[in-house]
């Protein structure tokens, strides 16, 4: 359905972000005529034959390319992220026990909150100090706290741990917020005891949320829980206890069709490191930019950097959105520039950014 006249964009956005454009044809075309059905896949019945083997291979293909064992559980949910600050501790933390929380970023303060409405918090460790411009990594953990919480990416900031051994060494039930980098590098999931991320950032839209649970660590909490807000009620019906958000599941599908073909997880990550080299090789090369968080913690995903004069960020994001180029301005409470580089963001458009900076650079002598 691509017309010769959309115009060439190059999408940097944070969320709801870039898209494999072969996805969003596909869907359109089934928005009209689902697999010649003559029906569009809004009008369909979740619980049919036409809808039922997009839910299998959705929670099919996720399960393959996190290579999950037989005690993890993949369901899709709704609400968001945000649900999940709340839903986990609600599932896994008993009133009276404690559980341990890095503060890295706004997202990880705001699961605090929602975890202190269920039981004791210790944050452990914060970045907070620096306006979390890097990852706090000299802390420890009651061994009887009941699960440790972190998030893997902080998308505002353009944090990111590089790896998880700091974690796997603490030896207690790992909760992670992987809401802007999961399916981006490879992970061993199977050490985390739950997983959550909304969809809307490297799996497909937003409206569902994706929650990868081991399955022994529920059922231990004695509070009665609502129906809906029970992770084992949703396994149980494979993610069709109510409703579900069906077209933003079948655009997670068709992604994570899309991901696979492209040589699942291993492949991306080469793509995203490459991607990611680019960009941060041209802010280091160029006085005019600088980085704005620790080397050794920057963020594949989410780039994070400024210029000295507010003026000519004000210029520079001219310059960006006249070249085609958008979501480039940073996220309101961190400023200057943030640049997303997810998946589905192909090396041209970094290759395009960088080649813009360095004009600009030269430009300004
Ligand atoms: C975007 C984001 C969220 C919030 O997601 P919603 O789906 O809007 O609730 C939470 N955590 C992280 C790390 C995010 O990047």
């Amino acid at each position: 359905m691509e017309t010769t006249t959309q115009k060439t964009v190059h999408n940097f956005n944070a969320g709801p972000s870039i898209l494999p454009r072969s996805v969003f044809q596909e869907a359109s075309a089934a928005l009209l005529d689902f697999n010649g059905t003559g029906l569009s896949i809004l009008e369909i019945g979740h619980r049919t034959s036409l809808f039922q083997p997009i839910m299998d291979e959705a929670i099919g293909q996720l399960k393959e390319l996190m290579a999950l064992d037989s005690d993890h559980e993949v369901m899709f949910l709704h609400g968001g992220a945000s649900t999940q600050f709340f839903q986990v501790p609600m599932n896994l933390l008993n009133q009276g026990q404690r559980a341990a929380y890095t503060d890295t970023g706004v997202w990880a303060s705001k699961a605090v909150k929602e975890a202190r409405l269920y039981g004791g918090v210790d944050v452990v460790c914060s970045s907070a100090d620096k306006g979390y411009t890097y990852l706090p990594k000299q802390f420890s953990v009651d061994p009887r706290t009941t699960y440790l919480h972190l998030t893997s990416n902080n998308t505002i900031y353009g944090t990111q741990w590089a790896n998880f051994d700091l974690f796997y060494e603490k030896d207690v039930p790992l909760v992670a917020d992987m809401s802007s980098d999961i399916l981006s590098r490879r992970v061993d999931f199977n050490r985390f005891g739950l997983i959550y991320a909304g969809a809307q950032k490297n799996i497909g839209a937003a409206g569902v949320n994706v929650v990868v649970v081991d399955q022994t660590i529920l059922g231990k909490v004695n509070r009665p829980l609502p129906t809906m807000m029970d992770y084992r009620n949703h396994i149980e019906a494979g993610s069709m206890l109510n409703t579900p958000p069906v077209f933003a599941v079948y655009l997670c599908m068709l992604t994570l069709r899309w991901l696979k073909a492209r040589g699942g997880v291993a492949a991306i990550e080469v793509e995203n490191e490459r991607k990611a080299k680019l960009l941060y090789d041209t802010i280091d090369a160029l006085p005019l930019f600088r980085g704005t968080v620790d080397r050794e913690d920057r963020s594949r995903m989410n780039v994070c950097f400024v210029m000295d004069d507010p003026a000519q960020e004000k210029e520079f994001l001219a310059t960006c959105a006249a070249e085609g180029m958008v979501g480039v301005k940073g996220h309101r409470t961190a400023g200057g520039f943030r640049v997303s580089l997810y998946n589905a963001l192909p090396y041209e458009s970094v290759e395009a950014l960088t080649s813009l900076m360095r004009h600009v650079a030269q430009k300004k002598g």
